[in-house]
């Protein structure tokens, strides 16, 4: 498994961390974790006042020779599709910054979690932000959806559905379009966790502090990226819950195969007789 090196980091570093020799890796990753959020968060802020440079500024000829012999971006970020949030002009980065993975919903399956993988162990990327977004349109739709959904809509309605039924659990009596952004934020601590249980490569990154995951939101109204609180992500235990018992299930179906009984008649039969009817 391919992982930052401390020389690496060091190298991303600015100037006074490398006086502090002292420090463990730990707290250089920390510090490094720390300084690609302050870059992005500052990136929004430039965002919000109308004052972006970094798009323009890296925006040329010399960037993209330079990019051309390979890329080291400092965040991923997993955002919506949706046209509204587009992460470069939000955080005021430029090419080769950010590596970005962008569904409707933000929601993750294999090829979205191995994107993620990619970036966070062959590129080392020491940050995943799952990026959700006011009035989401997937999760307005999960939220209006009723029965089956036509087409491969389906799937990420399907994806979303945890979340909806989760923020519909924590909070009664709210409208639509409060059970809608309930749903969002719901949906990015599920997709976060997601990152965490179903990639073992992520986990362990996470796991040894080589990764760090973050959650936040982008406010449609005034361009804001809010954070929300620092989550510590385990493997969900009902999930191992949930597989055990279905192990124990699966071998209550599998032990009677010694007697089987026909529906009206109490005469065993051997299990070989009862295929061929
Ligand atoms: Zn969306």
């Amino acid at each position: 498994m391919k992982f930052l090196s401390i020389a690496m980091l060091l190298g991303m570093l600015s100037a006074p961390l490398l006086a502090q020799e002292a420090r463990t890796a730990d707290e250089v990753l920390s510090s490094l974790q720390n300084n690609v959020m302050k870059t992005l968060m500052e990136g929004n802020q430039r965002y919000l006042d109308q004052k972006m440079r970094t798009c323009s500024e890296k925006n040329t000829k010399t960037v993209r020779e330079q990019l051309a012999k390979g890329q080291k971006p400092y965040a991923i970020i997993l955002s919506c599709s949706d046209s509204r949030v587009p992460p470069e002009l939000i955080f005021d980065q430029g090419p080769g910054d950010i590596f970005v993975v962008r569904v409707a919903g933000n929601t993750v399956d294999p090829i979205i979690l191995g994107s993620i993988e990619y970036a966070a162990e062959h590129l080392g990327s020491p940050l995943i932000m799952v990026l959700g977004h006011e009035r989401c349109g997937a999760v307005t739709a999960t939220v209006k959806s009723h029965g089956e959904v036509e087409g491969n809509i389906g799937s990420i309605v399907d994806a979303i559905m945890p979340a909806v039924e989760e923020a519909k659990k924590k909070a009664t009596g709210l409208n639509e379009a409060q059970l809608v952004e309930s749903a969002i934020d719901e949906n990015v601590h599920l997709v976060a966790q997601n990152l965490f249980s179903r990639s073992p490569i992520i986990r362990h990154l996470a796991q040894a502090n080589k990764i760090k995951i973050v959650e936040a939101k982008f406010d449609l109204d005034d361009g804001k990226v809010s954070l929300f609180p620092e989550v510590k992500y385990k493997i969900a235990q009902e999930v191992k819950h949930e597989k055990e018992e279905k192990e124990v299930k699966e071998e209550k179906i599998v032990s009677p195969k010694k007697i089987i009984y026909r529906k009206k008649d109490v005469t065993p039969v051997p299990e070989q007789e009862l295929k061929t009817h």
